[in-house]
């Protein structure tokens, strides 16, 4: 028998406000878009697909026609390793620079992919240090290859891209940028040239669903990959862009849902803009974090290092994080643990998606209302 699939429906009461840093809540022209028909992906129907979704994914970076963005299956961190295992050669040698979560995953990416590393470590939530930067440039044995993330997910840290990408160049070290979780939203160019290969995933800022990430890069730098082999078979980017930009059809067999849900994501990026969608964030944010600290919480980023995706704020007195969780589950918000060195005492919460000032306002008065029921329950016992 044909069992019956239980679809909730998406009314604003049963709707799950995710403040989770991605996948984030999509707009419903994207969820239609996941059923689109069954397609072959060695038909020119996908070809046009991949194309476009590839040139869209170009503009929203600001790039042109020199750019190429090369699109694979797996979620954020599966184009984090494409990008290092193809991108630094034999020979090269790689400077992280870490101060988080994200930083150090970049350090053992490259650690398991048997890269020569250094790692510039300056803490969760502490700005780079770009003094010990300018010396690790300066110094006799130079990296070929510089890694780093533009917005930390773990302290809500927007790291200077522009700075480092600067630095970096001076010397001839090329730059490799995770911008997972703020490609679509803080502002980024690659026409500017902030950085030589650019990381980011469809779930987050782009509002599509999970399942592809991508790497933009000019079509020179890729050419050049297709002369090397990279240490892995199905990460090689050298393979995906010449499957992609000079065969045209994909190398293996893509995610043909999430590939419909990123056009259609991407068509409403473009329409916001990223300028707009900056903003949109902004004030979420800004509505988010007044509120915050009306409750006595305090955020952990003094202002100028805050991006608009991401707060890390303090756990209210005598509340654990896991009855917090629990507690405003059950009132439709997913909230976000802390992470690294704010995993104890705070909790996070994103403003990436398609969330609504009364989605904020509702989840500042569901907090103020759970966290005094909490704290009683602390007194009594
Ligand atoms: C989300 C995220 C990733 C990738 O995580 P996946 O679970 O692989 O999608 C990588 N870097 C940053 C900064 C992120 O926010």
């Amino acid at each position: 028998m044909m069992s019956q699939v239980a679809l909730r429906p998406d009314t604003t009461d049963a709707r799950q406000v995710l403040m989770n840093p991605g996948p984030v809540a999509t707009d419903p022209r994207v969820r239609a878009a996941l059923a689109g028909p069954d397609l072959c992906h060695r038909e020119s129907e996908f070809f046009d697909l991949m194309t476009r979704v590839a040139a869209k994914l170009v503009a929203t970076g600001d790039g042109d026609e020199r750019h190429a963005a090369v699109v694979l299956t797996g979620s954020g961190t599966a184009g984090l390793e494409a990008a290092l295992a193809s991108v630094v050669p034999a020979h090269g040698s790689l400077l992280v620079l870490d101060n988080g979560h994200y930083g150090e995953r970049l350090a053992l990416i490259a650690d398991a992919l048997g890269i020569r590393t250094e790692r510039l470590q300056s803490g969760c939530g502490t700005p780079l240090p770009l003094d010990v930067l300018a010396q690790s440039l300066a110094g006799p044995v130079r990296p070929t290859h510089v890694a780093l993330v533009h917005h930390e997910t773990s302290s809500g840290m927007l790291n200077p891209l522009a700075d480092v990408a600067q630095m970096a160049r001076a010397v001839g070290a090329e730059v490799i940028v995770d911008a997972i979780s703020s490609f679509g939203a803080e502002l980024l160019s690659l026409r500017d040239l902030d950085a030589d290969w650019v990381v980011c995933s469809s779930n987050k800022c782009l509002e599509g669903t999970a399942g592809l990430s991508f790497v933009l890069g000019t079509r020179e730098r890729f050419e050049q990959l297709r002369e090397r082999r990279a240490p892995s078979y199905y990460l090689d980017l050298g393979r995906h862009y010449t499957a992609q930009y000079v065969t045209v059809a994909p190398a293996f067999t893509p995610a043909i849902p999430a590939y419909y849900a990123l056009d259609t994501a991407l068509d409403l990026m473009l329409e916001e803009t990223v300028a707009g969608r900056h903003q949109r964030y902004g004030h979420l944010a800004e509505l988010l974090r007044e509120g915050l600290c009306d409750l006595g919480l305090t955020l952990v980023l003094a202002p100028e290092h805050r991006s608009v995706c991401l707060t890390v704020v303090s756990l209210p007195p005598r509340v654990a994080y896991g009855d917090l969780h629990d507690s405003l589950k059950a009132r439709g918000f997913i909230v976000y643990a802390g992470q690294d060195a704010f995993e104890r005492a705070h909790f996070r919460l994103s403003t990436m998606g398609q969330m609504t000032r009364e989605d904020i306002e509702r989840f500042l008065r569901e907090l103020r209302e759970v966290v005094k029921h909490l704290q009683e329950i602390s007194d009594d016992a």
